[in-house]
């Protein structure tokens, strides 16, 4: 695990990103959940592991149900000290775009050889974040191309904390400082628009929209109103 990757794609003289110390030799089990809106949305999950963080992006995020299955794509190990980034990373630059810290926490894994798991494929543990808790697995899945030994999925195993509730989509701020995409990139002086497509609001933006056209349907003149008007036995018997 060297952070040699990290640095190549990266110019410290222009990303706020860290350039990362040393890697220590502890392995004190911090995680953590970005969510980036780069070039497309994604998720990065970290993991600590021997003084670096393992990394994946998930396009669609983490879910809470046993029965889904979320892409992870793993790439370059980061530094520790970037668990805590968040902000803007400018246009141009590698993952140029706006980070938000989505979870943090820590992990445990199942099998104290987490260097076999890895070699194996298949890596069992729990979590507890903020947001994300319990038992979970990455496993590594017969990717194509030049990713193929780099495509695992990350599922949830049921347990307690397993859940239909669609957790990207119903808690998208930032657990470090209750901002979504769109506040950091305002705030960092990112682009705002790219950032904001990563929030989510469309399904309230509809909820919104056809309630305005309900209220409108009160106020249309009396010769439509007849319509409406003659639903209203049909309605009564039944
Ligand atoms: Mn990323």
């Amino acid at each position: 695990m060297t952070l040699t990757t990290y640095r190549k794609k990266r110019n410290f003289g222009v990303t706020p990103e860290p350039a990362g110390g040393a890697p220590t030799a502890k392995s004190a089990g911090i995680y953590a959940i970005q969510k980036h809106r780069a070039t497309n949305l994604h998720y990065d999950f970290r993991l600590e592991f021997n003084g670096t963080l393992l990394s994946w992006a998930v396009p669609k995020g983490p879910s809470l149900d046993p029965s889904v299955k979320r892409l992870a794509m793993q790439v370059e190990d980061h530094p520790v000290e970037y668990a805590t980034f968040e902000g803007v990373i400018p246009e141009g630059e590698y993952g140029g775009g706006t980070v938000l810290v989505w979870d943090r926490g820590t992990w445990t894994p199942n099998d104290t050889d987490v260097k076999k798991s890895l070699h194996t494929g298949e890596l069992k543990f729990t979590l507890n974040g903020e947001k994300l808790q319990g038992s979970w697995v990455l496993v590594r899945t017969r990717g194509y191309g030049h990713a193929a030994d780099r495509s695992w999925l990350l599922i949830k195993h049921r347990d307690q904390y397993a859940s239909k509730q669609d957790i990207a989509l119903q808690q998208p701020r930032s657990v470090a400082s209750d901002r979504l995409l769109v506040d950091v990139a305002r705030e960092g002086g990112g682009d705002i628009e790219k950032a904001a497509t990563g929030d989510p609001g469309q399904p309230q933006q509809r909820g919104e929209a056809s309630a305005a056209i309900k209220g409108s349907e009160k106020d249309r003149p009396a010769s439509k109103t007849k319509i409406g008007s003659s639903r209203r036995p049909s309605i009564a018997k039944s």
